[in-house]
């Protein structure tokens, strides 16, 4: 079959490179799949903002310069203006006042329950 083992390892690399390939392509298909999933979410969420900011709009009089507003002074937060927000402080406990991860729900130092940041991600 093999007139040599140089062409035998050969054949070994090439279908090792094969299966590779095969890999990378299946893993570039499932982000791909993902992304799709993610963007679908951004969509539903835009439309839910944009129907929200309608009430608003509608109901209480707000402005769409006052929307712009706000939305500059939370991307200014960490003091550049580049369309990102910052990744929430931590947090100190009400009750000891030790600092917390944003993320957590209670202080794993008391307990105590942790105010709510719903904007942490
Ligand atoms: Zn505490």
């Amino acid at each position: 079959m093999f007139t040599s083992s140089h062409s035998y390892y050969q054949a070994v690399a090439s279908a090792q490179a094969q299966a590779d390939a095969n890999n990378a392509n299946a893993k570039a298909a499932e982000n791909q799949a993902q992304v799709e999933v993610l963007r679908q979410d951004v969509d539903r969420l835009l439309m839910i903002c944009e129907a929200l900011w309608g009430f608003l709009k509608e109901k209480h009089g707000y402005t769409d310069a006052q929307l712009a507003e706000a939305v500059t002074a939370i991307d200014l937060r960490d003091g550049r203006l580049d369309g990102h927000t910052t990744p929430a402080a931590a947090t100190p406990c009400p009750q000891c006042g030790k600092t917390n991860s944003a993320r957590r729900p209670r202080c794993i130092y008391c307990g105590s329950p942790l105010p709510v940041n719903l904007f942490t991600s």
